[in-house]
């Protein structure tokens, strides 16, 4: 069997974008670093479709066990459907030089069920997209299927004992819909392996596409043309508003002098953008909240709490992808002691651990967070001054998020250091399945923390003079 051309992934990367999968086919080196973020939700689906398989017992995994395996993989699926095993996990199968794994195979009399697994709570586009052709290559290499559904997860499931897989997967019948796309999903191969045949890059200019479903893995190649700062670099207009603006008028400041649809929030990050120098403009809300706190008794303290999400839910009365705090650090803002932090070990609910202990601490402390509190704690939160309009700096460019306003502030990233409160809640989770780095990631956790309640009190500072 010849070596396959195209699989799941690389379709779809090429119905985002057919030049994403030319230089992914291509020019592989020209792929920009993947972020932490994006890696850790990788992981998640895996652990879902693990998951997902124990709907249907005794099934035996055909899958590769390494990239090079692909063919092994193929003959062993055929193997076990002729041999009569009902159930086969991770089904391999190649047709018009296309590779797919199906997560579960069921044998269903003379034909089979076909099953894929979603760690989402809802069924995108993508996901359809991705069933019509898992259903496309099992046709074409002459699988008779009577079914073709999408597992994902029910968000309204609350785990009361063990979890009960019947009720925490949703299973819908996507058939119709595949079999309706099946000539459609052979002209889009078609395409996408003309592409490939040629020499010359597909002609693509950028668009919305680069950053929908996905970011695309090449935005640092294709879009090195692009003059900063430009209209990308305002966080507060929508990516097809950018898009727009960029066509009809290139330059910043051509877009102030001649767009009247931009608002008032919108020219002044332009305008700083332009100028190169930081917004800031405290509302008499934001003056009023400050004063409060200058004139409270209590000492004041930067307050930042860790979350976790996980998919399936660990504990009881907790749904799938509930936000359940997990560590916290405080730091009293005079800078008269250092950060107390506190990390759980996840045996029973962190959260409620953590709600009890902040709750003695805050009767004599005012807390001050930033993309940090928690409902029932009660907290000034200074992200409120950035959501608000009240404080940009051109530095923040794309986003309002902590790492930005970071930047923003002169701090430098630190080697290794984790950088988002997903990749912390990442690497939570992983200490929670006993990973071996478990010691060097809980060190990683409490540096974060400790940044992080420093960040709160360097804002606080900068916002305070
Ligand atoms: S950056 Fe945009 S144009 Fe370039 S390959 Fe990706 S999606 Fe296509």
């Amino acid at each position: 069997m010849e070596k396959h051309i195209l699989s799941k992934t690389t379709y779809i990367k090429g119905e985002q974008c057919l030049m994403q999968l030319f230089l992914t086919k291509k020019f592989p080196k020209l792929r920009d670093r993947i972020p932490a973020e994006r890696l850790a939700i990788f992981s998640r689906g895996t652990k879902v479709g693990i998951y997902a398989q124990e709907l249907f017992l005794g099934g035996i995994d055909a899958g590769p066990k390494h990239y090079s395996q692909y063919h092994k993989a193929i003959t062993l699926t055929q193997e076990l459907m002729q041999k009569g095993q009902d159930v086969i996990y991770e089904a391999a199968f190649q047709a018009n030089k296309t590779l797919i794994l199906l997560d579960i195979l069921v044998r269903n009399g003379d034909k089979w069920d076909a099953y894929e697994v979603k760690s989402s709570i809802k069924l995108s586009d993508t996901y359809y997209k991705d069933a019509a052709l898992q259903y496309n290559v099992l046709i074409n290499s002459g699988v008779e299927i009577n079914s073709f559904s999408l597992i994902h997860i029910n968000k309204e499931y609350t785990r009361n004992g063990e979890i009960d897989k019947k009720e925490l997967f949703i299973i819908t019948d996507v058939t119709e819909n595949v079999k309706s796309e099946f000539e459609n999903v052979n002209s889009k191969i078609e395409e996408k392996l003309d592409s490939l045949n040629s020499d010359a890059a597909p002609k693509v200019t950028l668009g919305p596409q680069c950053f929908s479903p996905y970011d695309c893995d090449f935005i640092g190649h294709c879009w090195k043309n692009i003059k900063r700062p430009s209209v990308f670099d305002i966080p507060s207009l929508e990516l097809e508003q950018q898009f727009y603006l960029h066509k009809k008028y290139g330059s910043l400041s051509s877009i102030l002098e001649n767009d009247d649809s931009i608002d008032e929030y919108q020219s002044t990050e332009i305008r700083c953008q332009i100028d190169k120098q930081d917004h800031l403009e405290l509302s008499d809300d934001t003056m009023e909240g400050f004063e409060e706190l200058y004139n409270a008794e209590e000492e004041k303290y930067a307050l930042k709490i860790l979350y976790f999400i996980p998919a399936l839910p660990l504990y009881n009365n907790t749904k799938p992808y509930q936000k359940i705090a997990f560590a916290y650090a405080i730091m009293p803002l005079d800078g008269s002691s250092n950060a107390k932090i506190f990390i759980s070990n996840g045996q029973n609910n962190p959260e409620i651990e953590i709600i009890e202990k902040l709750s003695i601490e805050a009767e004599d402390k005012v807390f001050i967070n930033l993309n940090g509190g928690h409902d029932d704690i009660e907290s000034f939160d200074l992200q409120q001054i950035i959501d608000n309009g009240e404080y940009y700096s051109p530095k923040m460019q794309k986003d309002y998020n902590n790492k930005s306003l970071s930047a923003a502030l002169g701090n430098r990233p630190q080697w290794m250091a984790i950088e988002s409160d997903i990749v912390a809640a990442q690497y939570y989770d992983e200490i929670l399945r006993g990973h071996s780095k478990s010691v060097e990631k809980l060190n990683l956790i409490k540096d974060y923390l400790i940044n992080e309640v420093n960040l709160v009190k360097q804002f606080f500072d900068f916002v305070s003079q």
